[in-house]
């Protein structure tokens, strides 16, 4: 960025979701439980999530976390408000 520059709008909204990004920002159920989970929880749970679909299905894994298969599928995609798959705290 060159000196006397300003942020435009757009650059303050690549940081504000960049912020979301880093975990400030408001999470998806499954967000919340890996922010909860004690570590070999959440290292199991990232390794599901990452895993291929055949094997580990977006429906066992919302049974396992009683979340919705939708909010699986979602976070898998990284479209849900964790912004990208294994997001950690
Ligand atoms: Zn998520």
């Amino acid at each position: 960025m060159t000196e006397g520059q300003t942020m435009s709008l757009t650059d303050q909204l690549h940081q504000a979701r960049h912020e979301q990004r880093k975990g400030k920002g408001p999470r998806c159920a499954i967000g919340k439980v890996i922010a909860k989970a004690s570590d070999d929880d959440r290292t199991a749970l990232q390794d599901a999530l990452n895993a291929d679909p055949d094997e580990w299905p977006a429906s066992a894994i919302a049974k396992a976390l009683n979340v919705g298969e939708h909010t699986v599928r979602r976070h898998r995609r990284g479209a849900c408000s964790c912004g990208r798959i294994g997001v950690t705290p």
